[in-house]
């Protein structure tokens, strides 16, 4: 999941970056208006995170622009002021949430996931597939209950193909959604990212769609590998290091 932090106060857009990527998703940073609207015209973000106040170009004139030119990500005001007229404003500018300054960083992380979870129609904070649940809350993964040690990309990967909810996703998508930077984009370190995974989860929940791309499955929802994938993925993974 990519999002884009809009903020012109250098240490807010930093700790709000920081939380994010605690949470399992990685962040760009745009400290004006100007910024903000290039980059989500260029940029295929999973949510936005925009304040109102900016250098150069105010926050709902942009959100105006990218709504008209349908850019469709979820979008989460920050006013300075709690006035309800702010509000009102946001919204009808397209705003899917609004949150008022000062906040506490929790109840931006949630509103956070429930603008992302709305706009893919999720009803719950846990993903499932088959045994495998992805606890977007705690940004960590369960196989059959137990907790799945992960790195961060690891769970960024899996938490991004949750969210699509069985709708493959190409690996150029891939690259683009969970990693931070350009120079970080590699097909091959994609493909034995995906390989580490598979490992740890089974590969019957992490397919393949030729020509489509990857995808998450329950495991009882099409010709299921012989092997529960599980167990496989558990005797060959883990326990060799
Ligand atoms: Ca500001």
């Amino acid at each position: 999941m990519r999002i884009l932090i809009v903020e012109d106060e250098e240490d807010i857009a930093r700790s709000i970056a920081a939380a994010v990527e605690r949470h399992g998703y990685i962040a760009d940073i745009a400290h004006d208006g100007e910024e903000a609207h290039f980059l989500g015209f260029t940029e295929d973000y999973d949510a936005v995170i925009l304040d109102l106040g900016l250098p150069r170009r105010d926050g709902l004139s942009v959100l105006r622009d990218w709504r008209q030119e349908a850019r469709l990500f979820p979008v989460l005001v920050l006013t300075a002021r709690d006035s309800w007229q702010d509000k009102v404003e946001g919204i009808d500018a397209g705003a899917d949430d609004y949150l008022a300054k000062p906040f506490e960083m929790p109840e931006l992380l949630a509103r956070l996931r429930a603008i992302i979870r709305r706009h893919r129609g999720l009803g719950s904070a846990r993903l499932s597939f088959g045994p495998l649940e992805v606890d977007t809350r705690h940004a960590q993964a369960l196989l059959s209950g137990q907790p799945i040690p992960l790195t961060p990309l690891e769970f960024r990967l899996l938490n991004y193909l949750a969210h699509k909810q069985g709708e493959p996703a190409a690996r150029s998508e891939l690259l683009e959604h969970i990693y931070g930077t350009e120079a970080e984009r590699d097909l091959n370190a994609l493909d034995a990212l995906i390989t580490r995974l598979r490992r740890k989860i089974g590969s019957g929940i992490i397919r393949n769609r030729r020509g489509h791309g990857y995808y998450l499955a329950s495991v009882d929802d099409e010709a299921p590998a012989s092997t529960p994938p599980a167990t496989r993925a558990t005797r060959k993974g883990t326990h060799e290091a």
